[in-house]
């Protein structure tokens, strides 16, 4: 599975690069420049110290003890990229390819972001480096994430408010691949997650790795076996590829991915590509698995978290699901809210709600598993950002 995708940036049938004339030409020149870098000594060197002295990795494995014994069953482990700086795994692939702006000698970023912390992740990696910062958001996005917005103004970039469609993260990366569309020359366009057109999938993947290897690494010798279950969330896809790519080669380890069930599989009322309702067709410059209606027009989507609130999926993970490698499933808001309590009350950690649905199905399925048994939950971020939302959702319950 290492190799891929293939040249085209195909993952069997998914992936590849649909875009506009003007953009093909600097896909191929950040394809160039990515393969460069990952042979390049210099800037492995550069990128790691930085993972090391300012985000903070390698992130810590936790075991989860008193929730563990609530449960029964499984004991659940958590790979703590809540740890990171800013607060998510978003930063392993911002530093990245804000590193590699610079290496291509390009002095403006730019970026879409959904539940804020993409945007918060590049406009730290564009003052750590000096580079300029444009962020778009959808103004729905900018209500639920507040707290957000004043953080990337504090860094110094510029959050552009997105009124089109349903305001959210598909809105922002239309108009982010519009403003490079028309600044192409100076600016690199630094997207959140393993979507968008090739080498996008593999890069952003590549970047995120780092958290499995890690993992991996970390829980043989805390465990001295490896997980019978790795668990993350899936939104557009990065931070569960970032930890399924170490394991996938392991086939004693399954592989879960969990989506946002919403309020329900009602058209419009989810996230879930997976569940039956997606199917094949474009979105942003790669073929994928997508949510539409019979005419090929793209469905709204709702989540209570901001992150897993997202009509595709990335490419990789159609392959996974089809290969049967891993398995896709799905859970809703309320059970996403549960999960986000639990976690606080029995650990004291407040685990971001995208992270909570990842979190929702490990204690799930636990209490079911054999005592010597062990998930591993990836925890790719913090709650701080949702207390208000969680706060709102829960004044409004009927
Ligand atoms: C953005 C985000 C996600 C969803 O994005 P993926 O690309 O699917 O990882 C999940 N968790 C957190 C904390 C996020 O910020």
């Amino acid at each position: 599975m290492k190799t891929l995708p293939d040249d085209r940036g195909y993952f069997g049938d998914y992936g590849g690069r649909f875009v506009p004339e003007t953009l093909m030409a600097p896909l191929a020149e950040l394809e160039r420049a990515y393969r460069k870098a990952s042979r390049d000594r210099a800037f492995q060197t550069r990128l790691d110290d930085l993972l090391r002295s300012y985000v903070g990795r390698p992130t810590p494995l936790y075991l989860a003890r008193r929730l563990s014994a609530g449960l029964g069953g499984a004991r659940i482990w958590l790979k703590r990229e809540d740890l990171c700086h800013t607060g998510a795994h978003k930063i392993n692939n911002a530093l990245g390819q804000g590193l590699l702006a610079c290496e291509m000698g390009k002095g403006r970023v730019i970026a879409e972001t959904g539940a804020g912390q993409h945007g918060v992740a590049v406009a730290t990696a564009a003052a750590l480096l000096g580079l300029e910062c444009r962020v778009y958001m959808g103004t729905e996005d900018m209500r639920r994430q507040e707290l957000n917005v004043v953080r990337m103004g504090l860094m110094g970039a510029e959050v552009v408010p997105v009124e089109a469609g349903s305001r959210t993260l598909k809105d922002a990366i239309n108009e982010a691949l519009r403003d490079w569309v028309t600044n192409v020359s100076g600016t690199h366009y630094i997207l959140g997650s393993v979507l968008g057109p090739h080498p996008y999938p593999m890069m952003v993947r590549d970047f995120q790795t780092v958290i499995g290897r890690e993992a991996l690494l970390q829980f043989r010798k805390a465990a001295r076996t490896l997980p019978d279950m790795v668990v993350a969330c899936v939104g557009g896809g990065s931070n569960a590829a970032g930890i399924f790519t170490a394991f996938v080669p392991h086939e004693n380890v399954g592989l879960v991915g969990v989506e946002a069930g919403g309020r329900g599989l009602a058209p419009g009322e989810h996230a879930a590509r997976f569940s039956g309702t997606g199917a094949s067709g474009i979105l942003h410059g790669t073929r994928t698995l997508v949510l539409q209606d019979d005419d090929g027009q793209i469905l709204d989507t709702h989540s209570v978290s901001a992150g897993l609130d997202y009509p595709a999926v990335g490419p990789e993970h159609v392959q996974w699901q089809e290969s049967g490698r891993v398995t896709y499933t799905n859970v809703d808001d309320e059970e996403a809210i549960a999960a986000f309590h639990v976690l606080a009350e029995s650990e004291g950690i407040v685990p971001a709600l995208e992270s909570a649905h990842a979190l929702a199905y490990a204690m799930k399925v636990a209490p079911a598993m054999p005592l010597a048994t062990n998930v591993l939950v990836n925890l790719s971020g913090r709650g701080d950002k949702d207390l208000g939302e969680v706060g709102r959702v829960e004044r409004e319950a009927p």
